[in-house]
């Protein structure tokens, strides 16, 4: 599992061509600037430069997807580029000779004869944003509903220890260990738990395997969203520096544990205040 969809075009080296044969050989001709952007800073390091190979089909109204012809072989100077598994930019970075002496590098893009679908190609410039930029990315996208995440604490059989009583839940990332600043999950994962946006960036940045810390399960950069439930925990203002932990109440409505050294009161503090019956009633098994 990787991701590619964050990374900013610099510049296409190739603009988008429709190849008519299924070979395709390019002399791509770098500029000394280029060149030295590239040499200079790496596309495996946060800010780094690449150049990307990039196939897709488009067919009719449909929007452009990535994909590869079949039996893709893409050289770079005669040397074979590493071909992705499925639906990616082609990385061949590695494969370029970036000296002032030698500006021109052959490209070879083959593919089976028998692939008789229409495919466009590209290569482009690339560079990779920083782990605080992509973190930025996060927290100005997307954010899955308080009501969801609560949702699926009533249904998380792994973190509801008994019915009837609260459940202490950690605030710290499993990632870093670290209280979480940017709540963060992947959008196809169904578990109450979340992690650190920062913390999960950093990790893949240097694994690049982009799965879920919680279930294992893939979650690229695209697929993440801010936990809305543990967004509004964190800066809900009556955490104190050294709460690492909430106590959840069966319903999903939650309390700081330090709250109740002082308070003599019910410690709930609703998530929303009318949003509890509605999930109540969503819920099959109803306490
Ligand atoms: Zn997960
Ligand atoms: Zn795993």
């Amino acid at each position: 599992m990787s991701s590619f969809a964050y990374f900013e075009i610099i510049a296409h080296l190739i603009p988008p061509i429709r190849p008519t044969m299924e070979h395709v050989l390019i002399c791509l001709n770098l500029t000394a600037e280029k060149m030295d952007a590239i040499n200079e800073s790496y596309i495996s390091d946060a800010d780094g430069y690449g150049v990307q190979v990039r196939l897709y089909i488009w067919e009719g109204s449909t929007a452009p997807t990535n994909t590869f012809p079949d039996n893709l072989v893409v050289q770079v100077n005669a040397q074979p580029c590493v071909v992705p598994e499925t639906q990616q930019p082609i990385d061949i970075t590695a494969n370029l000779i970036l000296e002032q002496s030698h500006n021109s590098n052959k490209i070879s893009v083959k593919w089976s004869s028998g692939d008789s679908r229409i495919f466009f190609m590209s290569v482009l410039l690339v560079k990779k944003p920083s782990v605080n930029q992509m973190v930025d990315l996060i927290r100005n996208g997307r954010i899955m509903a308080a009501e969801s995440v609560q949702k699926m604490f009533l249904l998380d059989d792994a973190v509801r220890m008994t019915p009837h009583m609260p459940t202490m839940i950690s605030l710290k990332c499993p990632v870093g260990k670290k209280k979480i600043q940017l709540p963060c999950r992947g959008l196809n994962c169904s578990h109450f738990l979340c992690f650190d946006a920062g913390a999960y960036l950093e990790m893949n940045e240097r694994l690049n395997t982009w799965e879920c810390p919680v279930c294992h399960k893939g979650a690229p950069f695209e697929d993440l969203v801010i936990d809305g439930y543990f967004y509004h925990i964190l800066n809900s203002g009556l955490l104190g520096n050294g709460d690492f932990e909430v106590l959840v109440y069966k319903d999903g409505s939650w309390c700081a544990p330090s709250s109740l050294l002082h308070k003599n009161v019910l410690p709930i503090t609703y998530i929303t205040t009318t949003s509890l019956t509605n999930i109540e009633d969503d819920i099959p098994h109803s306490i």
